[in-house]
């Protein structure tokens, strides 16, 4: 008789299923994940049910990739209930590890993110303006959607996750090593530590060239073709390389694309926003002329940071649930 297999699980809450994508994308070595693991819950690939999980004995999963923040009442009965089944629980990707994208609707209260999605979003066909509801009732009996969480949460926000991985999604390299390390049975890091990811800055990894140059102002991708081996916050582009933890191979710089921060700020311990603001302050010279006023000043600084039309977005893209800002429950329309 053969040994059983540990269970592998991976789960999606609020998510784009963009994680799955990138489980998908370690491609033939997911036969090396086959070989180790009994992959066994997965709702984008396979048919388990809910009501099989919860048959299983607690602890009875080995480990759990929970991708997606928490949105719904539905998922936050899967976070713990998957807390329960699992010896391992890890945050998996940016949204389940600091609320990711899903956590910018924190700005806004349940009607206004309800309203933009299903009345004004531009390209909308919905002439009878039908908002879903919580229950509804057709010829075959009673439909209902499980209800919103007052504002989005991180998965740590609910229950305790033994590890992140950050990355939106993390990179399959990435995915691939901490599935390797776990299944060869090798001592883990201290529950709470990052996995799949560098302690070092993006920056480290990026082939750009830093010329110790600072720009005048802020540019949006759309205004400039960068040179192709300057690193791109000294030529203007809104770049957060040099804050955000690496691990992706510079994936975005090496593309000239600026990086956007998706691993999460290299400090910890640091206010994500803040350190992505002050890193983006620190590269630009407005420039300065003796005896300018304080108005003139302030209209330079407002050009120079005029390449960022979107703060919050842009400050805060993955990680707007683990802020200050986080705990506000009213909204705050424009
Ligand atoms: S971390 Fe990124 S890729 Fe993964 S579910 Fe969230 S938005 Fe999608
Ligand atoms: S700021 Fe961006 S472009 Fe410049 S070196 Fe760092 S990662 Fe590369
Ligand atoms: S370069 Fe930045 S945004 Fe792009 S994958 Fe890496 S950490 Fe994420």
């Amino acid at each position: 008789m053969t040994a059983q297999k540990p269970k592998l699980a991976m789960y999606w809450a609020a998510s784009c299923g963009g994680c799955e994508i990138a489980l998908a994308n370690i491609h033939e070595a997911i036969l090396e994940v086959d070989a180790h693991f009994d992959f066994m819950f997965c709702p984008c690939l396979l048919d388990t049910k809910k009501k099989d999980i919860e048959a299983l004995p607690d602890g009875a999963i080995f480990l759990t990739l929970f991708n997606g923040a928490l949105r719904t009442e539905e998922n936050l009965e899967m976070a713990r209930l998957l807390r329960r089944k699992s010896q391992l629980l890890v945050a998996f990707g940016s949204c389940a590890a600091t609320g990711g994208i899903p956590s910018l609707a924190n700005q806004h209260g349940i009607e206004h993110v309800l309203e933009t999605a299903f009345l004004n979003a531009p390209g909308l066909d919905n002439p009878e303006r039908l908002i879903p509801g919580e229950s509804c009732t057709v010829p075959d009996g009673e439909l209902s959607l499980p209800p919103f969480l007052q504002r989005v949460l991180a998965l740590h926000d609910a229950v305790a996750a033994d590890y992140s991985m950050p990355g939106c999604p993390p990179e399959p390299e990435q995915i691939l090593a901490v599935v390797r390390h776990v299944a060869s049975g090798a001592p883990l890091p201290p529950t709470g530590s990052l996995l799949g990811c560098s302690a070092r800055a993006v920056c480290d990894e990026c082939p750009r060239e830093k010329r110790n140059r600072l720009a005048p102002r802020l540019l949006r991708p759309f205004e400039a073709v960068p040179a192709d081996d300057w690193c791109l916050l000294e030529q203007g582009f809104a770049c957060l390389g040099t804050s955000t933890r690496g691990g992706c191979q510079a994936l975005c710089p090496a593309t000239a694309m600026p990086c956007t921060g998706c691993y999460g700020p290299l400090d910890r311990d640091s206010d994500p926003g803040a350190t992505a603001l002050s890193t983006l302050a620190a590269a630009l010279d407005p420039g300065s002329a003796p005896g300018q006023d304080e108005g003139s000043l302030h209209a330079g600084l407002r050009a120079a940071l005029a390449g960022v039309p979107d703060p919050l977005g842009t400050f805060y893209r993955y990680t707007l649930a683990e802020t200050v800002l986080a705990d506000r429950a009213t909204e705050v329309e424009p």
